[in-house]
């Protein structure tokens, strides 16, 4: 990683992270010195810290961070059975190796990974033989769930019916997060977890922030927090330990630490607006270092007068499927049923 000539040189990482991350800058310039063991040298430049950090001191502080935010929003209880979302994503991956690695300092809890197969050809099956290989050898359990299993459909086929139909507005991506969010609480309580651990980044959250601001949605930003309510016996809390480590630094991580991951996009891809928001907001970060760091707390700091300011939510059970729903019928049924109607 030296770079002799003492100019900046970036990270060689697949073209799909760079476009998210924007470029990962390794600032090992000549005869820099890590600034926390001052014994090797730098390659990493965290500018809004100010630390340049050797590979070792990069590592370790990714995993007292997640310590630290997860102690911060008391995600975990010591004996908690913990289920670890995996999509084969360097997100995700990078979070199990951490999990694993903090789990172990607690004796009475356990850890599970679990993955969600929506049914996408070429892509989420090549991730799902990456998220086993990591559960392999990292020697954790590692459950999967389809969407084929739970709802009939693969996300594929959903496709295919709204390409056929023409007239449906929503996107592969809306069908698959209701989906997917449903398919994982359901399969985080069938193992038994207590807690449920996704790799909601730094990134994420604040272009969820800003999205939900554009959508004039405030309901949602008080929903969407490190540390899920625990206000339906059968919705298992959600905890994001990665939600104050920036994506480029999760990236960075898998890098460091040879950790395997997809990187291949998936082909229904689109979202339009976030990447406009995660552009603006990357654009943002370059000049005006720590910018999403900012974001996120500013909404922290307001949480509990947001709270406040709005009607908590009410779980009903859904009566199609005996879910936790927002309304008397769950979205995942609401939009089973169009399909099926539509077919
Ligand atoms: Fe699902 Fe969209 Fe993500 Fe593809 S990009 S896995 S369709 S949410
Ligand atoms: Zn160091
Ligand atoms: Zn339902």
């Amino acid at each position: 990683m030296l770079n002799l000539s003492g100019e900046a040189i970036f990270l060689k990482l697949p073209k799909i992270v760079l476009e998210r991350t924007g470029k990962v800058k390794l600032s090992a310039v000549n005869g820099m010195m890590c600034t926390v063991c001052k014994r090797k040298e730098a390659f990493f430049f965290r500018s809004y810290s100010g630390e340049k950090l050797c590979k070792k001191c990069f590592t370790q502080s990714i995993e007292n961070k997640t310590r630290a935010t997860i102690a911060k929003y008391k995600m975990l209880d010591f004996n908690n059975k913990i289920a670890v979302a995996v999509s084969g994503g360097k997100d995700s991956v990078s979070l199990l190796h951490v999990m694993v690695k903090i789990e172990r300092d607690y004796p009475k809890a356990s850890l599970v990974a679990v993955s969600v197969d929506e049914g996408i050809r070429g892509y989420r099956d090549e991730a799902m033989k990456i998220a086993e290989e990591n559960c392999r050898k990292l020697g954790v359990e590692h459950h999967i769930i389809s969407f084929k299993e739970l709802y009939g459909f693969t996300l594929d086929e959903i496709v295919d019916n709204i390409k056929k139909k023409g007239t449906n507005e929503l996107t592969p991506c809306a069908y698959c997060g209701v989906l997917r969010r449903k398919a994982l609480n359901v399969i985080a309580r069938k193992v038994g977890a207590n807690r449920l651990a996704t790799a909601h980044t730094l990134d994420d959250e604040a272009q969820t922030i800003l999205l939900n601001m554009l959508h004039g949605d405030a309901l949602r930003i008080t929903r969407e927090k490190p540390v899920t309510d625990e206000n339906n016996p059968k919705l298992v809390r959600r905890v994001k330990p990665f939600c104050m480590i920036p994506e480029k630094e999760t990236a960075l991580y898998a890098y460091a630490k040879k950790i395997e991951f997809q990187s291949v996009p998936c082909p229904y891809a689109s979202e339009a607006m976030r990447n406009d928001v995660r552009l603006f907001l990357n654009r943002m970060e370059e000049k005006h270092a720590g910018i999403k760091y900012t974001l996120f707390n500013t909404v922290e700091k307001m949480r509990q007068t947001l709270e406040k300011a709005t009607q908590p939510e009410k779980i009903k059970k859904c009566l199609l499927c005996g879910e936790p729903a927002a309304q008397t019928v769950c979205k995942a049924c609401e939009m089973l049923q169009a399909i099926k109607t539509e077919r």
